[in-house]
């Protein structure tokens, strides 16, 4: 199965990401895996877009370097896993370039979507956990993070706004309610243990196996 996490910056997505992954190999291969990067050209990618606190390029070209991540995330390590019957956790994927270039960025919606039919083409999440929070906590939580050095700083996304992380979370919100059957909302301003509690209900009633 194909499992991605999205949601805000604070969120705790990579927490969750790990917990999950820790209850799922039992026995069964779990591959987790994040964007933008997952593999090495795609970490390449990575550091190019978040180096910096002044935007480098426009939301189109943008865009098309997460997407040129995306592909070969896709077929060196994602389809690769999936099509030998493994488990993929993905810490953000497409609909982050739907929330963040697209609907807080202000790329036209039609070019998200073709965009993302060309990149993504069958390899759709079979499940997409939405973790949902206030970004003004969300990012007072990133703030602390980089304050207990363990990030370098806020990457040039954190740096923005508290309007453009508004954006985000009602684009998030948007894409599971237009979405129920792919997608689950979680609240995220819950204590890690009550997060994790909801998606793993949420995981069993979607995935059974
Ligand atoms: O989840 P993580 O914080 O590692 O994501 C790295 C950064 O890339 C975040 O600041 C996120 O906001 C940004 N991002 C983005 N567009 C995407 C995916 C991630 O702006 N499509």
């Amino acid at each position: 199965a194909f499992i991605t996490f999205e949601g805000g910056e604070g969120a705790g997505k990579s927490t969750q990401v790990r917990r999950l992954a820790a209850r799922l190999r039992t026995g069964h291969p779990v591959v987790v895996t994040r964007e933008p990067g997952g593999s090495p050209k795609a970490e390449a990618i990575r550091a190019a877009l978040l180096s910096g606190v002044a935007k480098p390029y426009g939301p189109f070209a943008e865009a098309l370097l997460f997407s040129a991540a995306r592909i070969d995330h896709l077929d060196t390590l994602i389809r690769p896993a999936l099509a030998r019957g493994e488990t993929v956790l993905c810490d953000r994927f497409a609909d982050s370039t739907r929330a963040y270039q697209g609907a807080a960025g202000g790329l036209a919606p039609d070019l998200v979507t073709s965009l993302e039919r060309v990149v993504v083409g069958p390899t759709r999440p079979d499940l997409t956990l939405i973790l949902d929070l206030d970004p003004a906590l969300g990012l007072a939580r990133a703030a602390k993070r980089s304050a207990e050095g363990a990030e370098a700083g806020p990457d040039r996304f954190e740096a923005e706004a508290l309007a453009f992380h508004t954006r985000l979370r009602d684009a998030f919100r948007a894409i599971a309610a237009a979405e129920p059957g792919r997608c689950v909302l979680i609240d995220a301003s819950a204590e890690p243990e009550a997060v994790e509690a909801a998606i793993r209900t949420a995981v069993t009633a979607r995935l059974p196996r």
